[in-house]
């Protein structure tokens, strides 16, 4: 007989990580647990000492035609481990684009349904704002005060009050129980300290809770369905298939695996593993004309919505503009400090021939159809000059070069869309699986639609979400 457990989680990253707190928050203490994680618990000296974040290859992944690379780390604690730390919330406009704008999708769930998982995932990670202003309404305070801005930042937020604020950043400001305060060095993938949340330094002791059993390098790869419910799941530890019964399944695995997962189970719906979606990313560099950077607390400061929101989202893509105070300094005598790095990170449309496949080589390896971003994120890159001529009268500058489109992906989301309408939707607003009552897909693979905002928060919002619909 397989063994069984009440709940069986695959991943141990945000969207598992996340649920996972909140279940153990109300299961009883006989209730048993069961975590597939396909990598190994590769800690932070190992991963500091070998300079990667993963024992586990490949991480980088690349699509069909070869144009792309998609991002992903294997391990415990999975991307949370490479993840920059940069938290924003959704704007309220992101849920609604479809209604809004006439483009991508609505949501299921408003901003206002979802505000309340946001201040708790932000005091989980312990997230440094601003309270003063922000551009997402916000009634309770970040678990820190916001990094120290630099002097680009500074004259940015006087030239726009409305639209300029420091990043919410779970890279600690001052130091917690378990992290020390960021250094502001810029190597965050690889945190040297260790001051970036990670489910590693701030919730391992969800992993030593004796109702949990964590089973490393257990690769999922089949779930069994019988009569409308996720039975039993399947997967590899040794070289060996193992089964395991669960009376609730939980998929963490992210927007690639996800579907991959489901796919291989036989789950045929026609939305299944479509629209991969991918934020686009732009880096622009800065020449200052007589005004020095690199004075914040932390790698990047500043977040700019001058372009995010607004009319412009009907006919071009919306984009947030991190400032970067990382030192990348200049060669000239006298200008080293004058540089300023920018990184204008643009939202997507769904569109369905960007999609996951099993490989036809191999059905343990996915295949990525990627023919590349829209029209419409195009055209709002192709106005960046015009856009930039406009924000940067804010500072005094010498001049500015934008680089070419950064063919990494490592913030996608869409593949396992939420909706009401069973449909177009592979999955109900609290996360559920509509065809299978016991079935929980989570991740950002739920998203509907996009956000030229970072993913985490929202993908950690939800998970708890989720978990009290149970
Ligand atoms: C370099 C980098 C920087 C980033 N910076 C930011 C940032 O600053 N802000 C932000 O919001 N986002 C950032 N992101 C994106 C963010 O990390 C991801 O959106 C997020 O980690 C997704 O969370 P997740 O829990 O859904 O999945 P992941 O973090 O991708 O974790 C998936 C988990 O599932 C496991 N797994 C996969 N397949 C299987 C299987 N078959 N069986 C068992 N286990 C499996 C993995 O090992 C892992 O534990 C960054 C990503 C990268 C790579």
């Amino acid at each position: 007989m397989p063994e069984h457990y009440d709940i069986i989680i695959v991943g141990t990253s945000f969207a598992s990580s996340f649920f996972l707190l909140r279940v153990l928050q109300k299961a009883d203490p006989q209730s048993r647990i069961l975590v597939l994680e396909r990598g190994n618990a590769d800690s932070h000296s190992w991963q500091i000492n070998n300079f990667s974040n993963s024992s586990t290859s490949p991480s980088l992944i690349k699509s069909a035609n070869g144009a792309s690379s998609w991002l992903s780390h294997i391990g415990w604690g999975g991307n949370s481990n490479s993840w920059w730390g940069s938290a924003p919330r959704f704007m309220p406009s992101d849920f609604k684009l479809k209604s809004q704008y006439g483009v991508g999708n609505d949501w299921p769930i408003s901003y206002r349904e979802l505000a309340p998982y946001y201040h708790e995932a932000e005091q989980i990670m312990q997230v440094a704002g601003a309270n003063d202003a922000s551009a997402f309404p916000k009634n309770k305070p970040y678990a820190q005060a916001a990094h120290k801005l630099s002097e680009p930042d500074r004259l940015f937020q006087s030239a726009f009050p409305q639209h300029f604020f420091p990043q919410p950043s779970a890279r600690a400001r001052t130091a917690t129980q378990n992290r020390p305060a960021c250094c502001a060095i810029g190597k965050c993938h690889l945190c040297p300290n260790n001051a970036k949340f990670s489910v590693q330094n701030e919730l391992a002791f969800l992993y030593e809770d004796p109702r949990v059993t964590l089973k490393l390098q257990s690769t999922a790869n089949k779930i069994n369905f019988s009569r409308g419910l996720a039975e039993s799941v399947v997967y590899t530890h040794n070289n060996r298939n193992q089964v395991v019964q669960g009376d609730l399944i939980i998929l963490g695995a992210n927007a690639l695996f996800n579907p991959h997962l489901l796919l291989r189970s036989g789950d045929h719906h026609p939305m299944l593993g479509k629209n991969l979606t991918s934020q686009v990313s732009v880096k622009v560099a800065v020449n200052l004309d007589g005004v020095d950077n690199f004075q914040g607390s932390t790698s990047i400061t500043g977040h700019g919505y001058m372009i995010y929101d607004g009319p412009h989202r009907s006919q071009r893509a919306g984009a947030l503009i991190e400032t970067h105070n990382t030192p990348t300094l200049r060669t000239e005598k006298g200008k080293w400090r004058q540089r300023l790095m920018m990184n204008i990170l643009y939202e997507d449309l769904p569109n369905p021939r960007n999609q996951i496949k099993i490989a036809s080589h191999d059905p343990d390896q996915i295949s990525i159809q990627y023919q590349g971003h829209s029209d419409y994120t195009q055209k709002a890159i192709d106005q960046l000059p015009e856009d930039l001529d406009r924000i940067l009268t804010a500072l005094p500058i010498e001049n500015y070069s934008i680089s070419p489109v950064n063919p990494i992906h490592t913030q996608y989301h869409g593949t396992t869309p939420m909706g009401d309408d069973p449909q177009t939707s592979i999955v109900d607003k609290n996360l559920r699986h509509h065809q299978y009552d016991n079935l929980f897909v989570l991740g950002a693979g739920a998203f509907p639609s996009g956000s030229p905002a970072h993913p985490a928060l929202t993908i950690s919002a939800l998970s708890l979400r989720a978990a009290d619909s149970i």
